[in-house]
């Protein structure tokens, strides 16, 4: 069977101190008929129980969706969601991270594939904390790069092979690149998205450097991830409106027999906040014009490649490709070579509990089924 190319997962935060000393009621868990949610199962080949089911708020209206009958009165209706895997607040990133389909496309990307991992959802609801997370929880990110360096060190005595590994890392603002592995006068200078005839989209100069382990690999992760609060002003504003895009490319080599070679790629995107903005008195206009184009996009994209059948030919300029409008954005020009044909990919949409973000909420899980249906 061919590898799924697309998982979806969803990941609700607990409520924070703020959203509990206010009372903040929790509109969106993580269910399953007859069992409360911090009995749900999470081990990695039984997580595909729960579902995410958000309250909608009461506006005095019949309900339209999902229904509940109580006293024979419809007093509250409710949306169901059935993602490949629901993490309640309670699940830790271990779980999230063995559950997350990154393994396998870290096994894959040792097997010359380019794979992408991208966390969704409105600012504030756990992308960052999900892909880079805290000293003492490391996020999804830091767990990948564990589980490369034993990976490949594995498949290359198995298989008698040689693996290089190089680390990029890119901020996306405003249709803009940056490379966040250089400092000072460079890091403030975009670069150019460039096309090649058989590899597709590029960025030009971007910065490469070799990890030889996992101590060594961290280590430049985390000075990569700092530079993205350099520079500019209101970087905590700008961090939330740009996209971090860290690859690790993952050349192997056959040391005996014919020599050949692998190149595969895994990247892991922050992605930008996916909310409304509705402040276009900021002076951001353009800014939040650039981000909603960016994630609209991205939609568009995985939603033309799955009316494709999931495929994308080889090589961006085909005819058949027409349809897919991944030129419209740079971040879909750099992830369109991940999301079709036999690579693969999987997101995480993270969502906020609270019944204050509801409407954000179920727009959130909206694209991620969008997705899903890949
Ligand atoms: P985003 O990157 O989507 O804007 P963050 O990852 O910064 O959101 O999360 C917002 C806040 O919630 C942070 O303080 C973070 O530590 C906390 N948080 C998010 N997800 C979790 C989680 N699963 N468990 C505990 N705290 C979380
Ligand atoms: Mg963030």
């Amino acid at each position: 069977m061919p590898p799924q190319n697309i998982h979806v997962i969803v990941r609700v935060r607990p409520l924070n101190t703020l959203e509990k000393k206010r009372k903040v009621k929790r509109s969106c868990k993580v269910v399953r008929t007859g069992v409360d949610e911090s009995e749900l199962d999470l081990s990695p080949n039984r997580a595909r129980q729960g579902l995410v089911q958000v309250e909608l708020p009461s506006d005095g209206r019949r309900p339209q969706v999902g229904m509940r009958k109580s006293g024979g009165n419809f007093d509250k209706s409710y949306k169901q969601y059935h993602p490949a895997v629901a993490f309640p607040p309670s699940s830790t990133q271990q779980e999230v991270f063995q559950s997350s389909n990154l393994p396998s496309l870290i096994n894959h990307s040792m097997n010359g594939y380019r794979t992408t991992f991208f966390a969704y959802g409105q600012t504030g609801a756990g992308k960052t904390f999900t892909v880079l997370g805290e000293d003492k929880k490391p996020g999804l990110l830091f767990r990948a790069v564990n589980y490369l360096f034993k990976a490949t060190k594995l498949k290359s005595e198995k298989e008698n092979m040689k693996f290089t590994v190089r680390l990029s890392a890119i901020e996306l603002y405003n249709e803009q690149c940056f490379d966040l592995l250089t400092t000072g006068h460079a890091r403030l200078k975009p670069l150019q998205v460039r096309e090649h005839n058989k590899q597709g989209y590029y960025v030009d100069r971007l910065t490469g450097i070799r990890c030889i382990n996992v101590n060594q690999c961290i280590h430049t992760i985390k000075g990569a991830v700092r530079q993205r609060t350099v520079g500019g002003h209101q970087m905590n504003a700008r961090s939330s409106r740009s996209h971090l895009m860290i690859t690790l490319y993952v050349d192997g080599t056959y040391l005996t027999g014919t020599g050949a070679s692998t190149f595969g790629r895994i990247t892991i995107v922050d992605l930008a906040g996916s909310e409304r903005l509705k402040d276009t008195k900021s002076g951001n206009v353009k800014e939040s014009g650039f981000i909603n184009k960016s994630l609209y996009t991205l939609g568009k994209v995985i939603n033309g490649i799955s009316k494709n059948g999931g495929t994308l030919l080889p090589g961006t300029t085909r005819r058949h490709n027409q349809n897919i409008p991944f030129r419209e954005s740079v971040l879909t020009k750099l992830l369109v070579q991940s999301l079709g044909g036999d690579n693969m990919c999987a997101m995480c949409a993270c969502v906020s509990p609270g019944s204050h973000v509801t409407g954000e909420t179920v727009r959130t899980l909206g694209f991620a089924m969008m997705v899903n249906g890949i």
